[in-house]
Parts: C-alpha cells; sequence; structure tokens
C-alpha cells in the first residue's frame, strides 16, 4: 500500500480511521486517538468491531459492508468503547477507499463526538434564541428578505411596523403586502439591482393609536458580493415626530410671541413720543384697536384730592360709564367672557351688544392707579399675549399721560418764573436806579457838607488855645476825617458793584506806583518810616484811574499796620503774562484763618488804636477782579505781611 492513505488520515482535522475490508484498523489519526483515549498500538491491526459493543457489531459490519457497495455513507450514529470503557456516542461518516498504484481497498471511517456536537447544537439553538429575544426586546425591530421581498428572519418589532404578526411574517413577501405597495415595489428592485437603500415610512394604528415607523432597507449580500435580499431596519418614530410637531408648535408660539413683542415696543415708543394729553389717548385707543378692535374704550384715572378711580376719557360709549367699581382692587388683568352675565355691567354707559369686556388695571404699589377697560361686541378667544399687549398699551399711556402732566406743569411754572424774573428785573432795575441815586447823594450831598465840617473844625482848631478845647476838636477833626474816608470808599465801592461800565487806558504801573508813594511820605515820615520802591522799568498796563487807590490802599495799610522805624517795600516784576506788584511791610502780620476775610467788607482785625473803615480791601479786591487780575497776602518772610497784586501786561491783555 502506498502510504499517500495514510498520509491523508494523519493530516484529516478531524478523528479519522483507515481500515481495510474486513474492518481492520490500519491506520488511526491523532485527533481521534485523543477523542478515544487509546495509543495507536492499541489499536493498530485490531479489527474495528472489537470496539463496538457485541450487540452492534453487526449493525457496524453491515455500514462496511454497504459502503463497499454504495461507495459513501454518511451521518450515521455509531457507539465505540473508549480506553476507560465507556460507550462514546459518534456521529460517523464510512467511505471506500481504493489506492490504484498498491490496489488495496478499505475503508475510512470520519468522525466525531455525537454527544459534544449535540451540546454544541443546544448551545447554537440557546443563541439564536437569545439574539432572537434580544431583538425582540430592541427598539428596532429587523427583517430579513430574500430576492424577492419573501421575509426569512423577522424580529417582534418589525410586527409592529408592518401591523403583522411575527409568526405569520415568516415567508410572507413585504413589498407585496404592503399598503403602498407600488411605491416600495420600485425602490425594493432598485435597491436589489443598485444596492441603493432607502427609508421607507410606514404608519399602523394600534388601538386607534397613529404609530409612525422609518424603514430603512439595505442590500444583504452573500460572500461574493451577490445581491441576496435585504436587511430591514424597522424604527419607530412616532415620539420624534411628536417632538417634531411640538417644536413646530413652540416656533409658532415664539414667532408669535417676537410679533407681540415688536408690537409693545413699538407701541410704547410711539406713546411716549407724544406730550399732549388728547393725542395721547387717540394714540392709546389706535394701539388697542389693532390689538383687540374693542367696540368701546376707557380711561380710569385715580384723583389725586378725591382718591377715587375715575373715568378721564372715553370712545364708543353713550354716555360716560360707571365702571369704577369693577376694576378697583383687581391685581391682573380681567377677561369677562359675556358681560350680560354680570350685574350692572350689560348696560353700561348705555353701549349696547357688548359681548366681552377686558378690564387692564394699571398698577402703583400694588394698587390700581389707573385702569383700561375695552368692551367687544363680539364673542372672541383672547390670547395671553393680546393682554401682555393690553397691558403695556395701559402702562405705556400711564406714563406718557404723567409725562405730559408733569410737562403741562413744567409749562405752567416756567410761564410763571418768566413773570416772576420780569418781576424781579424790573424791581432790581428800580433798586439799582435808588442805589445810583444814593451814590450821587453820597457824593455831592454828604462828602461836601462833611468836607466844610472837616475845612471849620481845621479852621477852628488852628485858632484855639485852650488844650482841652483843643484836644476835642482834635477828635471831631479825626471822625470827620474817618466819615469822609468812608464816604469816599463807600461810594467807589457801590460804583464797582453797580456793573457800571469801567473805562480803561494804559498807563504805567512803575509811574503810579511811585506817584502813591509820593503821596504817602509824609505819613510815613510821621512814623520815621522807609519807603523802599523798586520798579525802574517800564510796566505797561490797561487799567482804570482807581488802580491808583489799590496802590495807595496796600501802600497806607502797610505803612499804618508797620510799626516805627522800619521799612515799607514795594517792586514790580514780571510774572507770566502779567505784572507782578509786591508791598511788603515789617508789622504784626496776618494769621492765616483772615488772609481772605481781610477782603470782604467791614472785615477789621483789632489793631490797637489803628483807625480805617474796613473797605480799603474790599476795594482793592474788586478793582483787582475788575482788570482781570488778582490780589492776595501772604506772610514776608522776614516778618509782617506782603501783598501780592498781579495785573495783566498791556500788550498781552491787548493780545487776549
Ligand atoms: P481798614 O480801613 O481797617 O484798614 P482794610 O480793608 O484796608 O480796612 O483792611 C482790613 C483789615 O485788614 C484791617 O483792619 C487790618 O486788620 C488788616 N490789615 C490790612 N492791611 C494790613 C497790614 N499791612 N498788616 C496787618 N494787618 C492789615
Amino acid at each position: 500500500m502506498n502510504d499517500f492513505g495514510l498520509k491523508m488520515v494523519e493530516a484529516f482535522p478531524e478523528a479519522a480511521v483507515l481500515m481495510d475490508l474486513e474492518g481492520r484498523v490500519v491506520e488511526i489519526n491523532k485527533v481521534a486517538l485523543d477523542l478515544l483515549g487509546y495509543r495507536s498500538l492499541d489499536v493498530v491491526g485490531r479489527s474495528l468491531f472489537e470496539f463496538a459493543p457485541a450487540q452492534e457489531e453487526t449493525t457496524l459490519r453491515d455500514l462496511v459492508d454497504e459502503t463497499r457497495v454504495l461507495g459513501r455513507i454518511r451521518n450515521r450514529r455509531i457507539r465505540l468503547y473508549d480506553v476507560r470503557g465507556r460507550l462514546c456516542e459518534l456521529k460517523a461518516a464510512f467511505s471506500h477507499y481504493q489506492d490504484e498504484a498498491s490496489s488495496f481497498a478499505g475503508l475510512i471511517l470520519v468522525f466525531r463526538d455525537a454527544a459534544a456536537l449535540s451540546k454544541l447544537e443546544k448551545e447554537l439553538f440557546e443563541l439564536r434564541d437569545f439574539s432572537q429575544a434580544l431583538l425582540d426586546e430592541a427598539d428596532v425591530g429587523i427583517a430579513v428578505t430574500d430576492l424577492k421581498g419573501t421575509v426569512v428572519f423577522a424580529s417582534k418589532g418589525v410586527e409592529e411596523a408592518f401591523a403583522v404578526s411575527q409568526g405569520s411574517l415568516v415567508g410572507r413577501n413585504l413589498i407585496k403586502e404592503s399598503g403602498s405597495q407600488l411605491a416600495l415595489n420600485e425602490r425594493f428592485e432598485r435597491l436589489i439591482k443598485t444596492g441603493q437603500s432607502f427609508d421607507f415610512e410606514s404608519v399602523t394604528e394600534v388601538g386607534g393609536e397613529k404609530r409612525f415607523y422609518s424603514n430603512i432597507f439595505t442590500l444583504r449580500r452573500d460572500r461574493a458580493g451577490r445581491a441576496k435580499g435585504a436587511v430591514v431596519l424597522c424604527n419607530d418614530v412616532t415620539k420624534i415626530s411628536e417632538m417634531e410637531g411640538q417644536l413646530r408648535d413652540t416656533n409658532s408660539i415664539l414667532r408669535e410671541q417676537a410679533v407681540d413683542l415688536k408690537r409693545i415696543v413699538e407701541i410704547t415708543r410711539r406713546l411716549g413720543s407724544f406730550l399732549e394729553k388728547n393725542r395721547i389717548y387717540e394714540e392709546m385707543a389706535e394701539a388697542a384697536r389693532k390689538t383687540l378692535d374693542p367696540a368701546a374704550i376707557c380711561y380710569l384715572q385715580r384723583r389725586a384730592k378725591s382718591g377715587e378711580l375715575e373715568v378721564d376719557w372715553t370712545m364708543g360709549f353713550e354716555k360716560k360709564p360707571d365702571i369704577a367699581l369693577f376694576i378697583e382692587g383687581l391685581k391682573t388683568p380681567k377677561i369677562i367672557p359675556d358681560v350680560t352675565s354680570v350685574k350692572g355691567l350689560s348696560d353700561i354707559g348705555g353701549f349696547e351688544g357688548a359681548c366681552a369686556a377686558v378690564f387692564i388695571p394699571i398698577l402703583r404699589k400694588k394698587k390700581v392707579f389707573a385702569a383700561l377697560a375695552l368692551f367687544l361686541n363680539q364673542t372672541r378667544e383672547i390670547r395671553r399675549g393680546e393682554i401682555e399687549i393690553l397691558q403695556s398699551i395701559g402702562n405705556s399711556a400711564a406714563v406718557a399721560l404723567e409725562n405730559a402732566r408733569l410737562y403741562r406743569e413744567i409749562k405752567e411754572s416756567a410761564a410763571q418764573l418768566e413773570i416772576k424774573v420780569f418781576e424781579r428785573t424790573s424791581e432790581l432795575e428800580r433798586s439799582n436806579k435808588v442805589k445810583d441815586l444814593f451814590i450821587d447823594i453820597m457824593r455831592h450831598d454828604l462828602l461836601k457838607p462833611a468836607d466844610i465840617g472837616r475845612l471849620s473844625t481845621e479852621l477852628v482848631l488852628e485858632m484855639e488855645e485852650d488844650q482841652d478845647k483843643k484836644d476835642i476838636l482834635d477828635k471831631i477833626l479825626q471822625s470827620q476825617e474817618r466819615m469822609i474816608d468812608l464816604i469816599e470808599n463807600a461810594s467807589i465801592l457801590a460804583k464797582l458793584e453797580s456793573g457800571e461800565v469801567f473805562e480803561i487806558s494804559e498807563e504805567d504801573l512803575g509811574a503810579v506806583l511811585m506817584s502813591t508813594a509820593t503821596e504817602l511820605e509824609d505819613l510815613a515820615e510821621a512814623k520815621n518810616m522807609t519807603l523802599k520802591i523798586n520798579a525802574a522799568g517800564e510796566y505797561p498796563a490797561l487799567v482804570n484811574p482807581l488802580i491808583y487807590d489799590v496802590f495807595s490802599n496796600l501802600l497806607g495799610n502797610a505803612v499804618k499796620y508797620g510799626p516805627e522805624n522800619t521799612m515799607v517795600s514795594a517792586k514790580i516784576t514780571e510774572s507770566g503774562p502779567s505784572w507782578r506788584i509786591e508791598v511788603s511791610d515789617c508789622g504784626e502780620g496776618i494769621p492765616d484763618v483772615y488772609k481772605e476775610d481781610i477782603f470782604q467788607r467791614f472785615s477789621r482785625l483789632e489793631k490797637g488804636g489803628v483807625k480805617g473803615t474796613g473797605l480799603g480791601l474790599a476795594i482793592v479786591k474788586r478793582v483787582v477782579a475788575a482788570h482781570k487780575g488778582r490780589v492776595w497776602v501772604e506772610d514776608n518772610p522776614g516778618g509782617g505781611s506782603r501783598f501780592i497784586v498781579e495785573i495783566p501786561q498791556a500788550f498781552k491783555n491787548f493780545l487776549k
């Protein structure tokens, strides 16, 4: 025997045995040995029948004979003992073997462990049931069809999608039995031909409830890629389409609200742009008409005086409606679907045919402050959005009316103010005239007699010999001089304050300073004081002659308040666009707290025995201000005070 047969048995993937025609084992492969537990030498050379139970030997011999005749026998159950004497159930196939070259004829027996096989089979069945159950449980249905659309497998979900019971679905044709057969047929054929998947939508009714399915058909191919049928995935999309519907509803509500909102903004803007009461009411009625088209409208307001809610404006009523009662106490808008059902409301204001009414309270501090009432001569559903618009109309109208009232009041008070200003101006003009008159009286009518008085006193004083009388006359003279000073200063100040036009001409401030210093020389000499003026240059400025008073006041004060045997100095320097005039003395100085006060009228610090009117520095300040300059006082570094004046330079002033 050529060993081809042996090799073939050895290499066979399943348990295999080569026997001669008498059933003697020639070769057994490893798989068979492993299955039965023998070693090769235990088996080779022995008859196969020895391994079978005695009562089955004949059957086995018959099988061998049959194989010789038929050439091949499949799927037979045989039983053989294994090495431990246990009977093994085997599923066996016999085939005749003829070795041409060595003319060996025999049989090949191939077998499997039948028990293991049936276990595997059971497991496979279980797995199939499990997958079926899994598919039946799943949200999707799965169906498998052949090329014609006949169902070969279907899960429970398909039954619902196509409204047929599961059992009967297998073997039936989904395409032919579908309600919308034509369309489905066409698409199914295209799928088979071109592989183009499609979604077929179906609607079924279960217990009166509609369910929507999306059934996706895809091509099923065999291993070689040839079309074999279709796989259908059935999805219940009822929820999704419900949600789509809801989304559509929400969308339209949102759109509606956006439109309402736009209207509200528009109404608020329009109503807010009017300041006239009637115009506001007209606009309000127009906006309400566009919203609900009422047959009659009225607007109520709480009266400030009586505290009562009263109708302020109506449209469409025959007479003022008696309606406050129904609105008082409302916290939110109220819709009355049928006014005839409400006592006292059906015949209100003589208005007939009204079916529904809407009351919109306008609240302030949680109380009805005003209200809008609308009467409709039809029944119709009133949207929430419409009520919201009406509420904004009411609110905007209330604000606009309030603005209108304020505007009216402001206008009225402005008119009154105008009258008052006019009266006051005339009064002022009158009092200015009186002041001018007073200044004139002071200058001419007071100064003259005072001067005459002074001269007379001087004369009498010169003639008088008696010292006691002389002392008295001296006192009289001093108070007369003080009176003249006062009159002169007061009239200057009054003139400055009356705002009279101020005449200016160019002067050299150095010259002004020198001449005032000269005038004061006697006074300084009396106190043995030196006046040191440092103003050698040219200091042109545009000034009024009152500038002399400024310098003589400052120099005069320095002499007046400076101690005997000291020096008073004055100088002019350039400071930016101005001339800076400094007057320094060696007196006690001025405490910081008074540095500003002394420039006020009649502000005098206690100065032992020094006489004055308290008007000098007030005049200085006003004259300097009239020249667009500044004046202030500082401490003199060596003790005493230093008064500083700044007056714009002439050419710089001119340039300004
Ligand atoms: P008066 O006529 O009293 O001098 P002024 O208006 O000229 O009035 O001055 C106001 C007050 O400022 C003076 O009463 C004085 O107390 C104070 N005063 C003014 N100049 C000086 C100074 N050079 N030194 C000290 N005190 C001064």
